[in-house]
């Protein structure tokens, strides 16, 4: 069976695997070598050289996430933020980086980073108004001079940072109408990934010209590594990106690659679970007296429900949030009496992770204090709302 023909739940179990030789081992080795044996001149192309530049158990990884996302070049790096690195620090100066208003909170620190220092100039869009979106594109556009047929992948004059659903607010963005208005301008498109996985959604598939994860979420799924992946079928792109690597160091361990292709085996499974879960949890938190909000875009009626049901298959997502009609105090206390739900930051485990935003004084003040972001694991579901519904019920009466 070719590749292309295969569902990514059994992609995601076969890809990436050694060559089917008799003996041949049934997962990649772990290369634990910082260099390769080579006498002859280097063909920067075939040759592995030194391992800052390749490590085969970086590939077997790359490969996998680069068919799920169905793009052409994936590239492991050792954290979410050094993959985000690796586009943001592409733009020359005198570009424009066009961010959301809510995005991952160290991607936005990274755009104003490059602002302070004279590189970028960053302009904040509503990803639920997709006029305006549209309009800061061609504003920037017309500003940089940038057209679809001067378009510099390696040295993008006009970034557009995407995410979708959009953390910790759940928005959601109209990627194919935003990525086909980026292409007819020369607007360069990035998608950060990570909360809906390439399981529910693809961004390359809308016309988005690299999609970045946190692999340290989902795609690992465990809670026990940080990793990143990028994945392109842009050549430009992808060298810029490798370069990248190469010249800042940024590469993963060895170990950590292969926890993370481990924990990759069972990601269309656990991402069905979580998804599961996600959708009855938001549905039954909905209906209790002290949520005054919930959100999540499976919910028929909000915001971007019908968006995410064109562009996501199989769910919306196994992240949620729940704004609880209670003070920051209180809303603390209900973290605290949890039992079954971990208290702690990050997303994408096997483990039910909760966290009030707040607590992180960086986060704006567009997001309620009392708003709970919650990463549904693959527990079971009424284990899971009754140690929720049991905890509000002792702290708001
Ligand atoms: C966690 C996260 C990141 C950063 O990834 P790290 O692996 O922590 O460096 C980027 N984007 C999103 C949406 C995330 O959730």
């Amino acid at each position: 069976m070719s590749e292309e023909k295969m569902s990514a739940e059994t992609y995601v179990v076969s890809g990436g695997r050694p060559a089917h030789e008799h003996d041949a081992p049934v997962n990649p080795p772990i290369i634990l070598s910082s260099t390769y044996r080579g006498a002859g001149t280097v063909d920067t192309v075939s040759d592995k050289v030194y391992a800052r530049f390749a490590n085969p158990t970086w590939e077997a990884m790359e490969e996998v996430v680069a068919g799920l996302e169905g793009g052409t070049h994936g590239l492991l790096f050792p954290s979410g933020m050094a993959a985000i690195a690796s586009i943001l620090d592409l733009v020359p100066v005198g570009s424009v980086i066009l961010i959301p208003k809510h995005a991952y909170m160290a991607s936005i620190t990274m755009s104003k980073d490059l602002q302070k220092r004279g590189i970028a100039e960053v302009v904040r869009i509503d990803l639920e108004d997709t006029a305006s979106v549209i309009a800061a594109f061609e504003d920037a556009a017309a500003r940089t001079g940038v057209t679809p047929e001067t378009v510099d992948y390696a040295a993008p004059k006009v970034l557009a940072w995407l995410e979708s659903p959009t953390n910790p607010m759940l928005e959601v963005a109209d990627l194919p109408t935003i990525c086909a208005a980026a292409k007819r301008l020369g607007v360069v498109t990035a998608v950060d990934n990570t909360f809906a996985t390439p399981i529910l959604q693809k961004p390359l598939s809308f016309g988005a010209d690299v999609v970045v994860h946190s692999a340290t979420k989902f795609l690992a799924g465990h809670s026990d590594v940080l990793l990143g992946v990028t994945v392109t079928s842009n050549e430009d792109l992808y060298q810029a990106m490798l370069h990248h690597r190469i010249t800042n160091g940024a590469i993963p361990g060895p170990v950590e690659a292969w926890l993370g292709l481990r924990g990759l085996r069972t990601l269309a499974l656990r991402v069905e679970r979580s998804v599961h879960n996600a959708q009855r949890l938001a549905e039954r938190l909905s209906e209790h007296p002290a949520v005054e909000e919930v959100r999540y875009p499976g919910l028929p009626g909000s915001n971007g429900h019908e968006l995410a049901k064109k562009q996501m298959h199989g769910g919306f997502g196994a992240v949620l949030c729940v704004v609880l009609r209670a003070s920051d105090e209180q809303t603390q206390r209900v973290v605290e009496a949890l039992r079954v739900w971990t208290p702690a930051t990050s997303l994408g485990g096997v483990e039910s992770l909760i966290e009030r935003r707040r607590r992180h004084g960086s986060e704006p003040d567009s997001i309620p204090p009392s708003l709970l972001r919650l990463s549904v694991g693959i527990e079971n579901v009424d284990d899971l709302y009754q140690d929720l519904v049991t905890a509000i019920e002792q702290v708001i009466q």
